[in-house]
């Protein structure tokens, strides 16, 4: 048989990280064993319903690569792939249960649920809807069928719970987590439908994993507790299960507790791949995209919460990944998220790229500054200055002295760098520089150098007032490439202007 999953996000927001990592986690999977990766909205809860959600969902996908072969408007061979879509279809699935005993109706309406709540809460207990009340409860276990079929007609609300079967031992298997055992005893009677003539997330999902012949669930150990009820109603419907994998939690950097929705914005760091605009306030919320992170790195990045090879090797392409992916290297504990290491991914995803890509994104996002200088140039800084940048925005401020004269200069460094006789020296130096023919680095440092040997001076007498003058302050790389690189002109006019600046 072959392998068949699913990402089933609910339109309730944007696409938090950690659902990007589940659906990672089984396109991976999926590419892996050669199966196939379902894309299904679970837009049932119209409450929290957001409209332009499945849009973001679909293009942080997209921006991550994680293409699905099956989905809304995509190869709808299951479809359609809209929960709202197949409304129609689950009604059947629970009168099917209540028919065979293992669901039933209740008519309890929110007030009396609230009072049974309040009450048991005044004698210090818990209320449960479960074996031990149901008994007791305004349902279709208590009441006759004549008081049922009168209830029906006559149009009360009703939903329709699940029939957790009593002292049963559940043994499940989790494909990450090894044996699980569950005591039926400790559940409660889930809503399966509900008044509002739509499945519960149980129903729906379990009804739909099974119409899209799903063969591994994968995602977020937050279902975890669900996986009895799922195991249940399996059992119920009398269907082939799908083997499941819990994912481990995302970390808050700290270590402790789970990675939110509302963290990025407090610890300064992206916790969704794009911008979202909410759909009613309008507020922006930062992504990965826009605040200049490769889709490669996020995606490497995420990869590696809570997988890992058991290697050394961290860089890994989309296809390495399917390549090495197994959920039996999945750990079980929670992976702690580290915006240094997603910086640091960053960072070497822009040495492994080419000089001319990242010039792409240097030209634009800096069309004006660099409008009047040539590809060629600016690919030959960039090859200069990437090593030090994790992000492209930082291109500029690594690299600005290549295109423009220092129009200020450090004032520390001045201090420190020129002295009394600097002016004296620099005047020299601008001789030198002057009547050195071929214009290339190793031709002005030899010349350079055996001037200094000639007048006796060290070496700190020059070379960090000579930085300074062209630079404006002490970064960059080898100097004598950047003299070469702006040329005689500008080199000398720099250096004209250092000396009447500084003295
Ligand atoms: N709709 C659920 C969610 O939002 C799907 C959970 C599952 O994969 O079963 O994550």
């Amino acid at each position: 048989m072959s392998v068949r999953v699913r990402f089933a996000p609910s339109p309730t927001g944007p696409l938090h990280m950690g659902g990007v990592r589940t659906a990672l986690f089984n396109y991976l999977f999926a590419k892996k064993n050669k199966g196939t990766f379902v894309l299904r909205i679970e837009d049932t809860d119209q409450t929290r319903y957001v409209s332009n959600a499945e849009k973001y969902i679909v293009d942080s996908l997209d921006w991550c690569g994680i293409s699905f072969d099956e989905g809304p408007g995509k190869n709808e061979k299951f479809g359609p792939y809209r929960q709202s879509e197949r409304k129609d279809i689950y009604k059947k699935y629970a009168d099917a249960l209540v028919a065979s005993g293992q669901a039933y109706y209740a008519f309890d309406t929110s007030e009396e649920l609230d009072a049974l709540r309040k009450e048991a809460e005044e004698n210090k207990t818990v209320f449960i809807y479960n074996s031990v009340s149901r008994g007791t409860l305004n349902n279709s276990i208590k009441l006759s069928d004549d008081e049922v079929k009168a209830k029906l007609k006559s149009g009360d609300k009703y939903v329709i719970r699940f029939k957790t079967p009593v002292d049963q031992k559940l043994i499940l298997d989790d494909m990450i987590r090894g044996e699980i055992v569950i005591d039926t005893n400790t559940l409660d009677d889930k809503i399966l439908f509900k008044s509002d003539g739509m499945p519960t997330y149980h129903l729906a999902n379990i009804v739909d994993d099974h119409l899209m012949k799903i063969t591994h669930v994968i995602r977020g150990e937050e279902w975890l507790p669900s996986l009895p009820l799922h195991s249940l109603l399996y059992e119920a419907f009398g269907w082939i299960q799908p083997k499941f994998a819990h994912l481990p939690l995302i970390l808050k950097p700290v270590g402790k507790g789970k990675l939110s929705k509302r963290d990025g914005d407090k610890l300064g760091f992206p916790v969704f791949p794009l911008n979202y605009t909410n759909d009613k306030t309008k507020e922006i919320t930062k992504g990965y995209k826009e605040e200049g992170y490769f889709n490669e790195a996020f995606v490497n990045m995420l990869a590696f919460l809570g997988w890992n090879p058991g290697t050394e090797k961290e860089l890994f392409s989309l296809e390495e990944l399917i390549h090495e992916f197994s959920i039996e290297k999945v750990s079980k504990s929670g992976a702690k998220f580290s915006p240094e290491k997603t910086n640091w991914f960053n960072q070497q995803y822009m040495q492994l790229k080419s000089d001319e890509e990242i010039a792409e994104y240097y030209i634009n996002e800096n069309k004006e500054k660099l409008n009047k200088f040539d590809k060629e140039y600016i690919i030959k800084v960039v090859s200069l200055v990437k090593e030090r940048a994790v992000f492209t925005k930082d291109l500029w401020d690594l690299s600005n002295y290549f295109f423009e004269a220092p129009s200020n200069y450090d004032p520390k460094a001045s201090k420190k760098q020129w002295k009394e006789d600097t002016n004296e020296i620099m005047l020299q130096v601008l001789e030198i520089i002057k009547e050195t023919e071929t214009f290339k680095s190793l031709e002005i440092e030899t010349n350079i150098k055996s001037f200094l040997k000639e007048n006796e001076l060290g070496f700190g007498k020059v070379m960090p007032p000579l930085r300074l003058a062209i630079v404006g302050e002490m970064k960059g790389p080898h100097l004598f490439d950047i003299i070469e690189m702006i040329g005689k002109e500008n080199t000398l006019k720099r250096i004209e202007n250092a000396i009447q600046t500084l003295s």
